[in-house]
């Protein structure tokens, strides 16, 4: 049984707590590792040394710090395969799509190469006689991040990346259902020149994550996973006079007009509500057909797709589709819930729950489910499924589709499929959902732009990446600066305008 470990101060250090977890491979059902669960002790120890390696860090200048990133990415490249493999044995997520969740977190370290732009503050010459201001942009120390189990690459990096380009020194608690990647991407971003102690991995469980929001040193907390822990991380940390970011869970609509083209919009609905085994926050799980017509015809188009769709472990080459899902707490929630839509008296167009697959009968695997006639009080609707579950709401109009999602408590994600741009540039101008796509079904933003949700699925002000994350991770500080030539003489009492 593997031993794994946490990474502080540029080495691999055991468990000190004596409490562990489990870290299964979703595909077999076994038990392939066991992660050390921090305890605040661990977690102060991690703290000190990101302290004091922070300011030597943040004196190196931008252009180098960003040079660090540049060979990161080589590094990134080199060993794709291998990282892609690791990530796929914890998670169960097939190959090509574990290449992805490295991919778009590479991104990100791309975009964080153009720190020393994105640092450039501002300056007016002449606010007043004499008178010159600038502001800068300045690290703001410590800061850490904790982080769910369905990218552990991608959100890692999407946290780190713009940290470490503006100068702090991070302190990552990954999930600890698959904390092997994170453990790479420290030690190579070591390899690429990284200071020790700079970035630091500290695995662990809600002891970690309290010990965490409670530290006074730790400036900033930026958390991704479920709603409930995140509105619990935001308020802790706040309470503690930290800057917060949280983003939660989510429950995407697409909207399917009469006009769309049924085939793609069946396409796209196939591959965002069962890729990585729906376990995406931004996975589509609501379909909303406009007319009945249309709903006969994507349900029609959707039947064969579904059933077609390969589940299989990673191990089992390219072709397969998606792999289990993340451990067998996760399976019987969604089987549970796929129950309860039976209760409910939602229609199940195609029934997985019955599937299994030869060879892997102890994996994780969860078929695929077609839900029909799906109405907004019903369990399957309200609540994050997190599976390969999709379920349809007919809407009788556009109004009552846009309504829907409207009034859904999450607002991470939507989708609308139609070719009439005055009803799609209606949809995206009045939906309060934070990504849309028009005929995208899963509108992630690109690096360069920001990521975040509206409603339940956020807590916090700025998104991820983007320039929004070189503003969440530096403050802000204003110079007024006046040379002797242009002081007057004597004091001034009164607060009044620079002249
Ligand atoms: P989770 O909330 O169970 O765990 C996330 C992190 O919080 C982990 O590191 C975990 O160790 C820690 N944690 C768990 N319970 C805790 C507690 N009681 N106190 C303190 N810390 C705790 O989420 P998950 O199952 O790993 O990830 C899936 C969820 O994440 C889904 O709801 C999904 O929608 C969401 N998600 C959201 C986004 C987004 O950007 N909005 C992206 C990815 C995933």
């Amino acid at each position: 049984m593997q031993e794994l470990s946490h990474y502080i101060d540029g080495a691999h250090v055991k468990g000190a707590s004596g409490r562990f977890a489990d870290v299964m491979n979703p595909a077999t059902g076994e038990v392939q590792a066991k992660v050390p669960l921090a305890s605040a002790d661990e977690i102060g120890t991690a703290v000190e040394i990101a302290a004091q390696a922070q300011p030597e860090w943040a004196a190196m200048n931008p252009q180098r710090r960003a040079r660090v990133l540049m060979k990161f990415v080589d590094l990134l490249n080199r060993d794709m395969d291998k990282l892609a493999e690791a990530l796929s044995r914890e998670h169960g997520k097939t190959l090509p799509d574990a290449a992805g969740d490295v991919q778009r977190g590479l991104e990100v370290v791309e975009f964080c190469i153009g720190a020393p732009h994105l640092l450039k503050g501002e300056y007016t010459d002449g606010a007043g006689p004499g008178i010159d201001m600038y502001s800068m942009r300045q690290p703001l120390g410590v800061c850490a991040g904790i982080t769910p189990f369905n990218f552990p690459a991608m959100i890692p990096m999407w946290m780190f990346a713009p940290a470490l380009a503006c100068g702090n020194a991070f302190i990552l608690k990954p999930s600890e259902r698959d904390p092997s990647v994170p453990l790479m991407l420290v030690e190579l971003l070591e390899e690429a020149g990284l200071p020790k102690g700079v970035l630091q991995v500290v695995n662990g469980d809600k002891e970690a994550v309290d010990a965490l929001l409670d530290h006074p040193v730790i400036q900033s907390i930026g958390f991704v996973g479920s709603t409930p822990i995140a509105e619990y991380i935001y308020s802790r940390g706040c309470a503690a006079g930290k800057r917060v970011q949280c983003f939660g869970g989510a429950k995407n609509h697409m909207i399917i007009m009469p006009d769309a083209d049924m085939d793609q919009a069946a396409d796209a609905l196939v591959g965002a509500g069962y890729g990585a085994a729906g376990e995406r926050c931004m996975a589509i799980s609501v379909a909303v057909p406009v007319g009945e017509e249309t709903a006969d015809r994507l349900i029609e188009k959707l039947v064969p797709r579904i059933e077609k769709l390969k589940v299989g472990p990673y191990t089992a080459g390219n072709d397969v589709d998606y792999g289990p899902v993340v451990t067998a707490a996760a399976k019987e929630n969604i089987l549970k819930l796929v129950q309860s839509g039976v209760d409910q008296g939602a229609e199940l167009v195609v029934d997985g729950r019955d599937f299994k697959l030869q060879g892997y009968e102890d994996g994780f695997f969860v078929g695929p489910h077609l839900f029909d006639k799906v109405t907004p009080d019903m369990d399957i609707y309200r609540k994050e499924i997190f599976g390969p579950v999709l379920t349809t709401v007919r809407a009788g109009s556009y109004e009552e589709a846009l309504g829907l999602a409207m009034d859904h408590e999450y607002g991470n994600g939507t989708a609308i499929f139609t070719r009439d741009g005055d009803t799609a540039r209606d949809f995206a101008s009045r939906i309060n959902i934070g990504m849309v796509g028009v005929n995208v079904p899963i509108p992630v933003p690109l690096a360069y732009h920001t990521f975040g949700g509206w409603k339940k699925s956020v807590f916090g002000d700025l998104n991820q990446h983007g320039t929004d994350s070189f503003r969440f991770y530096t403050r802000t500080k204003t110079v007024t600066a006046r040379w002797p030539s242009g002081l007057k003489e004597g004091g001034e009492f009164h607060f009044k305008p620079m002249d």
